[in-house]
């Protein structure tokens, strides 16, 4: 996948989720068809951390079994560095699991910054974001 489209509305929607649970990340899923967005959906950080997610999974069932119900399709994951990097940590590319964008939400000198990444084969590459 080469990008992938969102809304100003929907961009502002993942940065008020991370920003209300920094200096813990916080996490959610990115539901749509093709690469267009459609819904932003947060689920808790079950670790509780700032430096790891942990998807809390009923959250995590039930925002799959929406998508379902709905037509949509997983097409991204999004998390929060509230002390950085903008890039994948070792840990995120160790554990990824689906093979959609992963978005990160990096706080760099008070802004969040969102950056998409394809992450395969232990490396990963960046994705467009597209915001509309
Ligand atoms: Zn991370």
């Amino acid at each position: 996948m080469q990008s992938i489209t969102l809304t100003k509305q929907q961009l502002q929607q993942m940065i008020t989720h991370v920003d209300a649970q920094a200096p813990l990340e916080a996490c959610g899923l990115l539901a749509g068809l093709d690469s267009k967005v459609e819904s932003v959906i947060e689920v808790a950080n079950q670790a509780q951390s700032a430096v790891q997610f942990v998807m809390e999974p009923v959250g995590q069932l039930k925002a799959f079994e929406w998508m379902e119900s709905n037509g949509m399709e997983l097409i991204g994951i999004f998390h929060s560095h509230p002390a950085g990097p903008e890039t994948p940590s070792p840990t995120d590319i160790k554990e990824a699991a689906y093979d959609v964008v992963n978005v990160i939400l990096a706080r760099v000198d008070d802004q969040w910054r969102a950056r998409g990444f394809w992450i395969e084969d232990g490396t990963f590459k960046e994705v467009l974001l597209q915001i509309q």
